[in-house]
This record gives structure tokens, sequence and C-alpha cells, in this order.
């Protein structure tokens, strides 16, 4: 299968093709550059196609010294914080840049992509058409809503995380944090230079705010006032965002011995003796809306590994499988999933990890690290 960079197909063959592409060699030299070997695996890893520690046994050859190893640490840090924050992750980790006021709305210019800086204006328009940003896209996304707007991070966390065919409230709400200083020591900034060295000219932003010394965007991230801005005329149009699937999707669930629940963090394609149900827990996508294109992408999954659909409250499933002996599911950390899956399942799975998940919270993915590599080096592996 012939891959186009950024169309994600929710289907095993696309994950494959993904999947024989990775070169780990190539990754740790190229990953920061936009055009750089980077694996486009998220949206497959975000919805359970596939799991950490599968990735690790399909890469036997990957060591802990190898950068893609490391990423994939990232994101178990940021889901074993999310295990022992549980909703604070969705607050300040900490206190802020002292005397900083954000705004709690996005700007309609940074929405529509027409801030006239090219850097930003792209990765807009990049998140919308295809549902994916480059890691350091998405840094330079939030550093300048966060620090040259003055915009609070949990608008641009929210913003970002509807979009995303990605979208995963640790990994995104934390790196906004991180990027904010509310999850890290210090302001993550970035450069006109910085933009050069990473990514094609289309993106360059040289004479503008952002050609400047880190001295000087520091002074301007810690100052109480906004950078001054010459929006262009012409954007484009956020797509719109949904709580619910936008085709109709109904169908009846017969009886059955054995169900398995799927819900959409666990779309992997396995044998199951028994009914695989499909389930959306709709109170969770009233708080957490998403895009058009990301509901197809779960719903057209679901659709293709289970039986049957259920989509409304979970609670209401309670009666329908009062009298089944057997119900299965794997844990998620999703708010509403999380209280309801267990209530409606004789056996829960946990979630599968590759690496331990320290008993206190690290406060840092050094912290976390450490624990799971050098002082634990047998236990690290949670196999
Ligand atoms: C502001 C911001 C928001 C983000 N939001 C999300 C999000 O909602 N969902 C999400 O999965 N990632 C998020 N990330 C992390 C990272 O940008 C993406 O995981 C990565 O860009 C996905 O592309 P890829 O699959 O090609 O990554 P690759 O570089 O090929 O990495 C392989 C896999 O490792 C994991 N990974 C890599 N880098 C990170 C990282 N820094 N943090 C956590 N996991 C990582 C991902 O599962 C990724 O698919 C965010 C980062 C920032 C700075």
């Amino acid at each position: 299968m012939r891959l186009k960079p950024e169309h994600f197909e929710p289907t095993d063959t696309a994950l494959h093709a993904r999947l024989s592409a990775i070169d780990v060699a190539a990754y740790g030299k190229t990953r920061n550059h936009l055009n750089g070997r980077v694996t486009r695996l998220s949206p497959y890893i975000t919805h359970g196609f596939i799991t950490i520690p599968e990735l690790f046994e399909r890469l036997p050859k990957l060591k802990l010294s190898d950068k893609l190893a490391f990423e994939f640490g990232w994101r178990e840090f940021f889901h074993h914080v999310w295990s022992r924050e549980d909703e604070r992750i969705l607050s300040d980790m900490r206190p802020g840049l002292p005397g900083v006021r954000y705004a709690d709305e996005l700007p309609d210019d940074i929405r529509e992509g027409r801030t006239g800086l090219a850097v930003i204006d792209r990765a807009v328009h990049q998140l919308y058409a295809t549902g994916y940003l480059h890691n350091h896209a998405r840094m330079w996304l939030a550093s300048y809503v966060i620090h040259l707007r003055k915009i609070h991070w949990r608008m641009g966390a929210d913003w970002m995380f509807a979009h995303l065919l990605d979208g995963d409230l640790a990994s995104n709400h934390l790196s906004w944090q991180w990027v904010a200083a509310t999850f890290s020591s210090k302001p993550y900034l970035f450069n006109a230079e910085n933009v050069a060295h990473y990514a094609a000219a289309d993106w360059h932003c040289a004479g503008s705010v952002l050609d400047t010394s880190y001295e000087h965007l520091d002074q301007i991230a810690r100052r109480n006032q906004t950078i001054n801005t010459v929006p262009s005329l012409v954007g484009v149009e956020e797509p719109g965002l949904l709580t619910r699937p936008s085709a109709l999707i109904t169908s009846t669930i017969p009886k059955a011995e054995r169900v398995q629940l799927v819900h959409p963090w666990m779309l992997s394609q396995r044998s199951f003796d028994g009914l695989r149900i499909g389930v959306i827990h709709l109170p969770f996508h009233a708080r957490f809306l998403w895009s058009a294109r990301r509901w197809q992408f779960v719903t057209d999954r679901m659709m293709a590994i289970t039986d049957a659909l259920f989509i409304g409250d979970l609670n209401e499933l309670k009666d329908m499988l009062s009298e089944t002996p057997y119900v299965e599911s794997v844990a998620t950390l999703n708010p509403g999933y999380d209280g309801l899956l267990p209530q409606l399942c004789t056996q829960l799975a946990d979630a599968p990890r590759q690496f331990a998940n320290p008993a206190k919270t690290c406060r840092s993915f050094s912290a976390f690290w450490s624990h799971c590599t050098e002082a634990h080096p047998q236990r690290g592996w949670h196999r």
C-alpha cells in the first residue's frame, strides 16, 4: 500500500503500511524536522489499533537508548500522570508564570489561521485539513497561543484536542501545560531561526515578531502584555465540532452469553468468542467534542470490527447486560467511561503498558524515565 503522509485510514492495512515504513535509526536523526521520518502512528495508538507493548514486540531490536523508545515512554509518562492525578490534569499542575493574566477565548485570527505568521497559519490549515500535526508544529502553535497572545493553555488545548485524530487528554493537555510552564520549570519558546532550521521555506517567519532572541521572547512571555498582530483578511473556516457521529447509526443489540464492550480507545481487530458491542458514551463526548473526521475514523473502524453499536449513556446498558454472565472490556481513563466500564464488566483488563506505573506521581519525564530504566531496570519493563 502506498502511504499518503497525512491520510489516515482506519484500517489494519493502513496501520501495517505505517509499521513497515518505520526506520528506527532515521527516526532518531530526523524526528525534529517537519519532513523527518516520524511514524504518524498516533491516531492508531490513541485509538488502540495497536498498543505500546505490541509496538515493542513488533520492533524487537528497539533499545531503550533509541529515540523512538523514548517517545513511546513520553506517552506512557503522560498516562502515568493521568492515572494518578485523574481530572486534575485538566487544570494547572503547578502555578504558572507569576503575574501573567491569560484570556479565556481563542481569537478568530488564530482559529481561522490568518495571524499573518506563516508558521502558525500553516499549522492551523494542516490541522484542519488532516487532523494531524508534527510534534514541532504542535509546540510552536501552543507556544505562540500561550506566550505571545496570552491565551490560557486550556483554551488552546481543548481546541487542538478536538481537531486532532489522535487527540488524547493526557498527551495533549499535559503537553500544553509543559509549554505553558504549569507542568515544567520554564516556558517553551521558539524563534524564527528555529522554524527555519526544522521547516520548509513556506513556514518561515523571518522579519516577524518571532525573529528575535530567546532572551527577548522570555521577557515577552513573562510580561502581562500581548504582542501586536497584523492578521490577514483571508483564512480558513474552522471545521464544525460534534458531540456525536453525524451519520445516523442504529443497531439492535441481540442477547448473548458473552459480550465484549469495545470503546473508542481499544479498536484493535482481535478474535472474541461472543458478541462485540461498540460503545459510545455520549456524556463524555458532550464535554469533549470531536471533528467530523475523527468521528468517521472511529465509527468506521468500530462498525468494521464489532457486531453491534451502542450510542447513548452507558448507564442505560446496565439493565440490558444485567443477566449477561460474561462481559469484558479494557479499562480506559477517559472520564465517564472510566467509572462505568467497571460497573458493566465482569472482567476488565488493565490498559496495556510497556513501562511501570509508579505508585506516586512522577512530576517530570526524567523522574519517570529513571524510575523505569535506571533505578528498577528489571521492574521497569512492565511485562
Ligand atoms: C501541544 C502538544 C499537543 C499534543 N497532543 C497530543 C495528542 O493529543 N495525542 C498524542 O498522541 N500526542 C500528542 N502530542 C505528542 C506528539 O506531538 C504526538 O504524539 C506526535 O507528534 C504524533 O505523531 P507521530 O505518531 O508521527 O509521532 P512519532 O514521533 O512517530 O512518535 C511515535 C509515537 O510516540 C508517541 N509520542 C511521540 N512523541 C510524543 C510526545 N511528545 N508525547 C507523548 N507521546 C509521544 C506517540 O504515541 C506517537 O504516535 C502533543 C504534543 C504537543 C507539543
